[in-house]
């Protein structure tokens, strides 16, 4: 099926049941009503002439607006392109050139970004007021939506966009939705630019349908129940994750502020009285650590999901224990699987849910494989490729890196280094592309970073390879201090006797900060060529 059949489905089954809660809008929508909206829009879109297979791109924090667009362009067969409400001028020009936007939905502002003006900027031609609009740096653009109130010249209000349909118009949306496929691609979510430029992963129903559904029926979501999703809708795990786990169980998405603020977690599970919680583990914590949490009444939550990046046993217990979340869950995946290719069950115990990521997702495999691509044996350390309906169709407008990780066999070749214990249970070491290989001795930097997260005049560490002329590679380590005292022979002096002699970083460089993605993942690859420029 397509996302627009499996949502017609939902909303004629469950009709009047709660659908949607924008907490700080005001909005709350029952699938009847959230039905309409979304039929109103596909419509309107049509109207403005685009057609199945082009690309609409939406830039916005979360609210009700991303989810009527989301399942609208599905609906239209539109290709849905998330964009990070944190770009700024020369992203937001990357993106939109690079999948060829012919729309663009977009928030008037949001906290200090005027995304208004950003785009007055790239496109002067808007205070022309011309529709389509026709500028030099936007050159695919044709219609800029905004979700505001006010018109703002040369832009299409949102809510015109929501004026009834006509019946012809009404017969043209039923009638495209027979035409459509579930292997259509349907969405483009960038990847988070960790590792190099982000990479546009072009997904198809296929593919996000059934995670959404399998990883919602992990944490046994069901019809009626509401899910806290404080988690950014312009990344998977708001948006498949959320909209769709809770689309594919008649659940209701409840988004409880527009950007996370855990005082507003609180009051959304208390008022909603939300059965499940997802966040990454910092929001969790921020949660645990509120000041007020103890007068709020969470009885209602009992599962969810902590994700995106490894979760501290303390934070877990804690999640269990004091949130009552007996049922959490925890993932591993990327933008390229639709996300999530393995989970934990909510019936293994704590110290696995933290121990491990879990097993792999029902109607996917997985495999490890050394540097020439045999299968390792079981237990032993290598790259993750999995293979399954997760699988994207490739990076968009980009054959050279589509190649790089897709191989013949339609296994994903993920980059993330990993080993598969005898019962199938994930553990995730680290990422290829940043192990060191000293003089022939394979060296993870989590290893070593974890080790010296211990030594108390070290803030933060991030070990990457140098060149080296007679080990080949030497170990790096850029240590933000605590304490401005803190010198490299005491980092070195606390290594010794305690790490094998090859793990113990030959150069310490003590830095301010660290270079990162606008989502605030480290940007290793940069980090490794300062040192190399600084070292070499
Ligand atoms: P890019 O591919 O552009 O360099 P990215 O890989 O960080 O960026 P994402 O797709 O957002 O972009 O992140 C996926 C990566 O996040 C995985 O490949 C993995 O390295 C890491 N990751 C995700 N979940 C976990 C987890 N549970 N534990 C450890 N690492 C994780
Ligand atoms: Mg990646």
């Amino acid at each position: 099926r397509t996302i627009g059949a499996f949502f017609d489905e939902t909303v004629a089954a469950r009709g009047d049941g709660l659908a949607l809660v924008s907490r700080h809008q005001g909005i709350r929508l029952s699938y009847a009503e959230l039905g309409e909206k979304v039929d109103r829009l596909a419509c309107g879109l049509a109207r403005l002439g685009l057609k199945k297979g082009d690309r609409v791109g939406i830039w916005a924090p979360n609210r009700a607006e991303w989810a009527i667009t989301q399942f609208a362009t599905a609906k239209a067969g539109l290709v849905l392109v998330n964009i990070n409400p944190a770009y700024r001028l020369t992203e937001i020009e990357f993106a939109l050139n690079k999948v060829g936007c012919r729309a663009l939905v977009t928030a008037e502002r949001f906290k200090s970004s005027d995304y208004v003006a950003m785009l007055r900027e790239l496109a002067p031609e808007l205070d022309e007021g011309a529709v389509p609009l026709a500028a030099a740096r936007l050159p695919a653009l044709e219609f800029p939506i905004v979700l505001s109130e006010d018109a703002a010249p040369g832009f299409i209000r949102f809510d015109d966009l929501l004026a009834e349909p006509s019946g012809n118009e009404r017969a043209a949306l039923a009638a495209l939705g027979e035409t459509l496929d579930r292997n259509d691609p349907i969405n483009i979510q960038f990847t988070s630019g960790t590792t190099g430029t982000p990479k546009g992963a072009t997904l198809t129903h296929r593919n996000i349908l059934n995670n959404g559904f399998f990883v919602a029926e992990a944490i046994g979501l069901k019809p009626g129940d509401r899910l806290s999703i404080p988690v950014p809708l312009y990344h998977c795990f708001g948006m498949v994750m959320g909209n769709l786990g809770c689309l594919t169980h008649g659940a209701a998405m409840v988004y409880p502020s527009d950007a996370f603020e855990p005082g507003a977690v609180l009051s959304a599970v208390e008022a909603e009285g939300c059965v499940g919680l997802y966040g990454v583990p910092t929001m969790f914590i921020a949660v645990l650590d509120h000041p007020d949490r103890r007068s709020f009444d969470l009885s209602s939550l009992r599962t969810g999901i902590m994700a995106g990046s490894p979760c501290p046993i303390e934070v877990m217990k804690k999640v269990v224990g004091e949130l009552g979340m007996d049922d959490v869950t925890i993932a591993y995946g990327m933008t390229e699987t639709s996300p999530v290719s393995f989970q934990i069950s909510m019936d293994d115990p704590i110290e696995r849910r933290v121990s491990t990521v879990g097993r792999v997702q029902p109607h996917c495999e997985v495999k490890i494989v050394d540097f020439e691509g045999r299968t390792v044996a079981r237990g032993e350390t290598g790259e993750l490729c999995t293979r399954g309906y997760s699988v994207m169709k490739g990076y968009w407008d980009d054959p050279a890196r589509t190649a790089e990780v897709l191989d013949a066999e339609g296994f994903m070749h993920t980059g993330d280094l990993a080993t598969i214990d005898a019962e199938g249970y994930g553990n995730i070491v680290g990422r290829s592309k940043d192990m060191v290989i000293r003089g022939g001795e394979n060296v993870y930097p989590r290893e070593v970073e974890e080790f010296l997260y211990a030594h108390p005049k070290i803030r933060d560490v991030q070990v990457v390879g140098v060149p080296d002329p007679k080990y080949g590679e030497e170990l790096c380590a850029c240590v933000v201090a605590a304490d401005p005292s803190l010198t490299a022979e005491e980092v070195v002096g606390f290594c010794r006797g305690k790490i094998a002699h090859y793990k113990i970083p030959r150069h310490v460089v003590l830095v301010e900060a660290f270079p990162m993605t606008v989502t605030g993942k480290i940007q290793k690859f940069v980090l490794r060529s300062e040192m190399a420029e600084l070292l070499g």
